[in-house]
């Protein structure tokens, strides 16, 4: 594969959004790496994946909570790659608790990274990818931009945040060769999930193990996680030639949990 776009993936340190940014460089495209970690592991994973798939790979520590970080990140991936052919949204936060005792600064936090940094990094993206007619947005959202579970207020709103601010834009950019879609996963066993397994327990007043069979899988019918990989293959398929009529879809990957 000789694929020499040029690719940003938010949150790629981990979880998904590596899984995303692994499948891009396998195809050979360039990407350029953001999210947090200890610098090694991260310098670890950029280097690997350059000499693994001979393509250049950039680490951007850009806060995504930080508007004047997001827009920054844009313009240095732009001057170290090159003009942005794909965009992933990809970075999140999750904090579960009931209403009533939700810290607003979580609230804030999670609307930020989950929502705000999208609508940031797609407004400085898009004017370069109009200019040269062509572009991908992907958003990746959740099973919660289509329905909520009780005790995550902030992650569902902004997730529904992110569905409303896809269709806007896939509309606004249409004629350009530009598409904008998000992709809504169920569960992926990742560290976000992991480490929300013991909050939802608490909250609950179950164990864990009755949080992951109870909470997590009943909603999915496969009763499986979904896999890094089958999000990273829906993801390249959106950013490929022959996805240049998708535009403005909400698209859930859930082992049928939406279907509901
Ligand atoms: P994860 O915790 O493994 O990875 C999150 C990534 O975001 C990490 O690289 C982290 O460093 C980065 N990040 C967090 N805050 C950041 C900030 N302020 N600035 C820059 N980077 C930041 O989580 P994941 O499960 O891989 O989640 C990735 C995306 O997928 C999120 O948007 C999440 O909401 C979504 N999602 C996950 C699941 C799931 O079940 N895991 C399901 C549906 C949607």
């Amino acid at each position: 594969m000789n694929d020499r776009r040029n690719v940003i993936v938010t949150g790629s340190t981990s979880g998904i959004g590596l899984g995303i940014a692994r499948a891009f460089c396998a195809q050979g495209m360039n990407v350029a790496l953001n999210g947090f970690g200890d610098a090694d592991d991260i310098e670890h994973i950029r280097a690997g994946l350059a000499q693994e798939f001979s393509v250049d790979v950039r680490y951007l520590r850009a806060d995504m909570s930080q508007p004047s970080a997001v827009r920054g990140m844009i313009d240095e991936a732009t001057q170290a790659l090159g003009p942005i052919d794909v965009l992933v949204n990809n970075a999140g936060i999750q904090f579960v608790s009931p209403i009533e005792d939700f810290p607003p600064e979580k609230w804030d936090a999670i609307i930020a990274v989950d929502l705000s940094a999208a609508f940031h990094a797609i407004r400085a993206a898009i004017p370069s990818m109009k200019r040269r007619k062509s572009g991908r947005i992907i958003n990746v959202a959740s099973a919660h931009a289509l329905v909520a579970s009780p005790f995550k207020s902030a992650y569902v709103s902004a997730k529904h945040g992110v569905a409303g601010l896809t269709k806007t834009v896939a509309l606004e950019v249409a004629e350009d060769n530009i598409t904008v879609n998000a992709i809504c996963p169920g569960y992926v066993l990742t560290p976000l999930v992991e480490r929300q397994i013991p909050d939802t327990a608490k909250a609950r007043g179950i164990s864990e193990q009755e949080v992951v069979r109870d909470v997590l899988l009943a909603a999915q019918p496969t009763k499986r996680f979904v896999t890094v990989e089958e999000v990273a293959a829906l993801a390249m398929f959106l950013a490929g030639e022959h996805a240049g009529s998708i535009t403005g879809a909400i698209i859930p990957i859930d082992g049928g949990w939406t279907a509901h």
